[in-house]
């Protein structure tokens, strides 16, 4: 593939910048498509167009000179256009007291010589006038120049940059890409029996229009060309993935014993609902069969996945297997494993926690006990899949809220051992087909009650005193409650110290009551004992950052109140709410806002209205799309470039149907034909997945 430092205009330093960008190679840039576009199509002052938009024009020049003025120096030419109109176009310079001789308008003169023509954007100097026709210029093109052609009268990419790149750089780069034996670089990757069920653009044009668009028509088509072929490679590789894990047998089996899993049941204190019975078969029938098994838990914050995790874990322990429960974060994983040593105590099943902070000497001591077998059940985050983290017997992984981790971890606790079954679990559903294509032939199991007693969470807008109220009123009764505040700029440090200030003032507001604050920076110890200070009511208001929007569960905390509620997200905010109505008590939420924009509102308003997770789910995924719910989008992996899951639905189900002609003709892609195409799933796919094995 040739690398982008071939192209003309690219030295080391250029490069630097691209890569940034993550552009490597010519396909890389050719695949960098514009962030948007800019209407740059010919729009004369006088059209009657919309005063406010762009003046763009090309016109001949009549004459141009430099007018003084006391404190600025003024060039002014005088063009006329395709139609004859003539336009006054103006430009400003300070005048320098220092430097005399410079002339700022140099090369203004120069462009700018008689009969010349000259492409011209810029604003009307009196933006409500439709017939101004005098414009301040902000860029111009001679048209003797080629490349004029690139920045003005089209539609023009507008790209997302970076340090030491501008997008007349970008324009230029993509052309010479384009321009420069393109189709050697960059073959037409999809196979032609498909191109010619679609019709769709053939690549060099689709790439040609997605940059250089003649037209919105053709820009929609381009976009829609590249769109499907992102989705097909993408559906390929999860199809390619089923098949190979559907034919390994995984070459050990469970038998149910009940030794554990009976004492399990009958201390609980709670029968399971009819919902979790109904998966804990689901998973069970999953492990007893030959495959391995691939499932996707989904289930409402608050409608018990752990204990079915659980039982699945028991049942591994059962015959003799280890099993891991990843969290996303900390203090869930510090969570799962209070919960589990509770239980797992009484039946003498050894657990541990393994996060990144846990103290070298124990994480030395708990990684021998893993790879020795001598521990069973192990709880953490991302800390698991560690390169040094070796397991004697593994066979079962659970991933909590598994929205939150990108791709690439799941396929290293996969590496872990040759063969796995697989439980994933997440609060936030996703469609149907969207499953199908993200995850391959998932098995999806739904968790559609809540347990008994459960009542919907008052939920209600609020300003601050009257939060303060109602929590003051809520811990006279004997009850707990949260406040959260949000994450500031993304940075759990500045979060924590904006926090600590608010702490301090709830702290003389509340004289009467017991706070305690919770945030990232704080250490795995001071969280912990946090936590256990709240969950064993020493404490009364819990002040935190969103650390503890997962997961956390103290059944007889009663109220949620969420600050700045309009910087959350849907699902973040039904997450936080899902921290309280977990004890028979009725429990109510509160919003604080501050400002708000339309969209926010619209969040508010949902969340006030509905407790029903799908919902929510749904709503969520028509305001800010799927990619940023599914935590693709941070993670990298699954990042669509051309394609959105949403609004090209119908291209995706196509993609999903062509993906399984493709296979049924060629299952490994083995037909010379489909060398190119298969060339570029092995490079988006392989590294990072180490699942799809043609070579
Ligand atoms: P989530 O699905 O959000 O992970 P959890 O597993 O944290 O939910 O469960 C929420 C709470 O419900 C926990 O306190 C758990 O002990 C309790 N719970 C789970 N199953 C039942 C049940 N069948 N009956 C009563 N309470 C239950
Ligand atoms: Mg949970």
């Amino acid at each position: 593939m040739g690398s982008i430092q071939y192209l003309k205009g690219i030295g080391p330093a250029r490069a630097k910048s691209l890569a940034r960008l993550d552009i490597f190679s010519i396909a890389d840039l050719l695949h960098y498509y514009p962030r948007t576009y800019q209407d740059r199509r010919e729009n004369p002052p006088n059209s009657g167009l919309n005063p406010p938009s762009l003046v763009i024009f090309k016109g001949r020049v009549l004459r141009a000179q430099t007018i003084p003025a006391r404190s600025v120096l003024i060039f002014k030419a005088f063009l006329s256009d395709t139609q004859n109109r003539q336009i006054e176009c103006t430009w400003f310079k300070k005048r320098s007291f220092r430097n005399f001789r410079f002339d700022p308008f140099a090369q203004l003169k120069k462009d700018f010589k008689i009969n010349t023509e000259v492409w011209v954007i810029g604003r009307r100097e009196n933006r409500n006038n439709f017939f101004d026709n005098k414009i301040t210029v902000e860029e111009y093109y001679p048209v003797s120049d080629p490349q004029s052609a690139w920045h003005a009268g089209r539609l023009t990419p507008i790209y997302s940059l970076t340090e030491g790149l501008t997008h007349k750089q970008m324009r230029q780069y993509m052309q010479e890409a384009l321009a420069g034996g393109q189709s050697e670089a960059e073959p037409d990757i999809l196979p032609s029996f498909l191109a010619d069920k679609r019709h769709f653009l053939g690549s060099t044009q689709a790439l040609r229009a997605i940059h250089f668009p003649t037209s919105l028509a053709e820009l929609e088509n381009a976009r829609a060309r590249l769109a499907y072929e992102e989705f097909l490679l993408l559906a390929t590789a999860w199809g390619i993935k089923r098949s190979q894990t559907k034919t390994i047998a995984k070459g050990y089996h469970y038998q149910i014993k009940k030794n554990l899993l009976s004492p399990f049941r009958k201390n609980l204190g709670f029968e399971f609902t009819g919902s979790q019975k109904k998966v804990i078969n689901e998973i069970f029938a999953d492990l007893q069969s030959p495959l391995p098994m691939n499932r996707l838990l989904q289930g409402d914050v608050g409608s018990g996945k752990t204990l079915v995790a659980l039982s699945a874990m028991l049942l591994a322990a059962e015959n003799g297997y280890q099993s891991v429960l990843m969290a996303p974060t900390e203090i869930l994983a510090e969570q799962h494993y209070m919960t589990f040593q509770r239980i797992l105590k009484k039946l003498k099943v050894p657990v541990a926690v393994l996060t990144s902070s846990t103290k070298t000497a124990e994480r030395k001591k708990i990684l021998a006990a893993l790879a020795d077998g001598s521990l069973t059940i192990i709880v953490g985050t991302h800390a698991l899949i560690q390169d040094d983290v070796q397991f004697k017997n593994l066979k079962l992984a659970v991933i909590d809220e598994q929205h939150r981790f990108g791709v690439r971890q799941r396929g290293k606790l996969k590496e872990k051992t040759s063969r796995l079954d697989l439980l994933t679990m997440t609060a936030t559903p996703i469609p149907r087909t969207l499953a199908l294509v993200l995850y391959g032939d998932l098995a999806v199991s739904t968790l559609t009650e809540l347990p008994p007693g459960r009542r919907p969470i008052f939920t209600q807008m609020a300003d601050e005193p009257q939060a303060c109220r109602i929590v003051a009123e809520e811990i006279q009764k004997g009850r707990q409650a949260y406040i959260v505040y949000p994450l500031i700029e993304e940075s759990e440090k500045i979060s924590a110290k904006a926090v600590s200030e608010e702490f301090e003032k709830l702290k003389k507001f509340f004289p009467q009551f017991q706070l305690a604050m919770l945030h990232g920076q704080m250490s795995r110890t001071e969280k912990e004992n946090v936590m256990k200070d709240f969950a064993a009511h020493k404490t009364d208001i819990l002040v935190a950052t969103p650390v503890i929007e997962v997961g956390i569960d103290v059944p007889n905390a009663t109220v949620m109140v969420i600050q700045n509620a309009e910087r959350f997200g849907l699902a973040s905010l039904h997450q936080l709410r899902g921290r309280v109505g977990r004890g028979q008590h009725e429990s109510r939420c509160i919003l604080v806002a501050q400002h708000q924009g339309s969209v926010s509102k619209e969040r508010l308003r949902i969340i006030c209205d509905t407790c029903d997770g799908f919902k929510i789910g749904e709503k969520d995924m028509q305001l800010r799309g799927p990619g940023e719910i599914l935590g693709t989008r941070q993670s990298g992996e699954l990042e669509l470039k051309a394609g959105d899951l949403f609004k090209d639905r119908n291209i995706l189900q196509w993609a999903i149907e062509d993906r399984d002609e493709l296979l049924r003709q060629d299952p490994l892609l083995q037909n010379p034909q489909h060398a190119a195409f298969k060339k570029r799933l092995l490079e988006l796919y392989q590294q990072n997945w180490h699942l799809i094995d043609l070579s």
